[in-house]
């Protein structure tokens, strides 16, 4: 792009799926191993923008160390006649899409918890400076939005700055999700669709719903109608809703033909409210994951900064591994914390009485809109460390699943399929166990399937236990 000559990199769409690994990497903002991160968006008055502006405050790429990773901020500043606050969220959103432009620059995830990384060779063909990249990010916005007469972008790399900033972030998103709370998936004719992700994750078409928050956090049905509106040629479009075909499941018509043509066929059928019987795929950016556990026949969730073990055993990464990459994937399913928050959150499967392990760091986030019949019958991660103790934990408090497990007792008869060690090493290679049904789990024709696809997970044994009705 000619636009772009004075960047010592190429910039293009060709570059947006590009990871770049740690052996690669030249320095690194963000990420795991750092706890001050953010991006944001603000729509300001035409005096408080200096057009075409970059400020770094801290250290620049050039004064970094190699091999070291820092804290970032990244904050774009906009201002136009036409603008409103209503349209931060989603041009936050699009920092992800315009800085993976770059040649040389990954970017993962959004808002509290992005992840960047500049590559050695980036670095070494010039690309030395935040400088480049606030001019890439200036001129893609202007070219995708007419409506920004004035932008300017600060990278703030200095770590009290970071911190300081970063609580005033978390403060702009929960007012902008507070505000999208109230309105119902009945209320409207229709959704959002955001592709954004399918760089990396090519079959993932992310149904945006009044309730049902994008599985990234970062955009909400108001944020879907503000871009499908200022930019209708964009990653973010309207889905109008159809024919509601199943309103438990979350199944409507119009869902089903947009998430096919743009996932290429790939995906035929998302039921919005449910870990099973084509789940809502997910992508890579997911803020938590929610996972069947079949001992218990309810749901631990996890999210994406829990360092430790899950009850199950595995961690944040090895399941969202299982997880992501567009796929339908029965029993894993990522979601939003906001999503935590919805009436229709997993309404299929029992919503919030079907959840039996949550991390205690979300929970705290999340637990004011937990039905209080649950609130604190839900095992959290310093309650139990075990399946074992998580059975204890939920039979003492009498969480309502258990009362799931007598009546699998007194209604089926229990056939064990034992998968002993079922050790998957290579993505390609897939353990699929069709046509089975998990006890307890409400059951359509034909049961539903499991399939650990590409899964890296060891597993010591699986019961499954087949209904005598469906045989
Ligand atoms: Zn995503």
């Amino acid at each position: 792009m000619s636009m772009f000559q004075d960047i010592p990199v190429d910039v293009g769409i060709a570059y947006e799926g590009e990871r770049i690994r740690r052996t690669e990497m030249y320095v690194e903002f963000g990420g795991p191993d750092v706890k001050f991160k953010f991006e944001l968006a603000r729509v300001r008055r035409p005096e408080e923008v200096k057009d075409s502006e970059v400020i770094i405050i801290g250290p620049d790429i050039k004064d970094i160390p190699e091999g070291s990773s820092v804290p970032l901020g990244i904050l774009v500043e906009i201002a136009g006649s036409q603008l409103e606050e209503g349209l931060e969220g989603i041009i936050e959103r699009r920092i992800h899409e315009f800085t993976n432009y770059v040649h040389g620059f990954m970017h993962l995830n959004q808002r509290y918890d992005i992840w960047c990384r500049l590559s050695k060779e980036a670095f070494k063909k010039g690309f030395n400076s935040f400088t480049y990249l606030g001019k890439v990010l200036i001129r893609l916005y202007k070219a995708d939005f007419p409506i920004i007469e004035k932008i300017q972008v600060t990278f703030i790399t200095d770590p009290k700055e970071v911190e300081r900033m970063y609580y005033e972030a978390l403060k702009v998103y929960e007012a902008r999700d507070a505000k999208a709370r109230g309105l119902k998936d009945e209320d409207v004719d229709e959704f959002y669709g955001c592709i954004l992700c399918q760089s990396f994750a090519p079959t993932h078409v992310c149904v945006i719903t009044p309730q049902r928050y994008s599985n990234c956090g970062a955009i909400s049905w108001f944020d879907g109608r503000a871009a499908s509106k200022v930019d209708p040629k964009g990653p973010i479009f309207r889905i109008p809703k159809g024919e509601c075909l199943d309103p438990i499941g979350g199944e409507y018509s119009g869902v089903n033909k947009i998430v096919q043509e743009k996932s290429l066929g790939a995906i035929k059928r998302v039921h919005l409210y449910t870990v099973f019987n084509y789940p809502h795929t997910s992508c890579g950016c997911f803020e938590a994951i929610a996972f069947y556990i079949p001992e218990v026949d309810g749901f631990g969730i996890v999210h994406r900064d829990f360092k430790g073990v899950a009850v199950n055993g595995l961690k944040f990464s090895t399941m969202a591994d299982t997880t992501g990459g567009g796929r339908q994937v029965d029993g894993f399913h990522g979601i939003s914390i906001e999503y935590m928050r919805s009436p229709k959150f997993l309404v299929a499967d029992g919503g919030w009485e079907r959840v039996v392990w949550v991390p205690k760091a979300v929970f705290e986030r999340v637990k004011d809109f937990v039905p209080e019949k649950v609130r604190d019958r839900i095992a959290t991660d310093e309650d139990v460390k075990t399946i074992d103790e998580l059975k204890e934990f939920l039979k003492a408090k009498n969480h309502p699943v258990v009362n799931r497990w007598k009546k699998i007792e007194a209604e089926v008869k229990p056939m064990e399929v034992k998968v002993g060690e079922a050790n998957v090493p290579q993505p390609a290679q897939a353990t699929v166990l069709e046509g089975a049904s998990i006890s307890g789990i409400p059951l359509t024709s034909g049961g539903f399937k499991i399939t650990l696809k590409g899964a890296r997970i060891n597993i010591e044994k699986v019961i499954i236990k087949r209904s005598v009705s469906t045989g």
